[in-house]
């Protein structure tokens, strides 16, 4: 899962309900909702650990 800003490296991030996935590169993050097209199978793997969770 790549960055779209700077082709680095996606990470899942929890904060309370909320689930985001954070750049390790420039540090920025995404709603779910804004990568879900391009989710990759290793992403979606972890993220169905969080299927209660509420994706705003
Ligand atoms: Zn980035």
């Amino acid at each position: 899962m790549k960055c779209r800003k700077c082709n680095g490296e996606l990470v899942v991030k929890r904060s309370c309900r909320r689930v985001r996935l954070q750049c390790t590169s420039c540090k920025h993050e995404y709603q779910i909702h804004e990568v879900a097209s391009d989710l990759d199978e290793k992403t979606s793997a972890i993220l169905e650990q969080y299927t209660t969770i509420i994706y705003d």
